[in-house]
């Protein structure tokens, strides 16, 4: 695959945020590092919980998804 092409391999990653722990193990895989912890934001369980910065950089690997250790995180694949 040409690295053109791979740039165009995205995915969309949504978070069940409420069963989130904030533990930051899928910020820590994540190959193009756009996950972070939402500090301005408290879920259920009183933790920040992670999301996705820049969505358009995503590469849809599902790293973080496999990581996650409470299946907080889902990724589809666009194209
Ligand atoms: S699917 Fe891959 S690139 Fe996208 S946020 Fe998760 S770890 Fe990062
Ligand atoms: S690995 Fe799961 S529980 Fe930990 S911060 Fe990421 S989404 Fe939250």
């Amino acid at each position: 695959m040409k690295e053109k092409d791979m740039a165009k391999a995205k995915g969309h990653v949504s978070f069940d945020e409420d069963r989130c722990k904030g533990c930051a193990l899928c910020a820590s895989v994540c190959p193009v590092k756009i996950i972070a912890m939402d500090t301005n934001r408290i879920n259920k369980k009183g933790y920040h919980p992670a999301g996705v910065m820049q969505m358009d950089k995503c590469i849809g690997c599902a790293s973080c998804a496999l990581t996650c250790p409470d299946l907080v995180i889902t990724v589809e694949k666009v194209s």
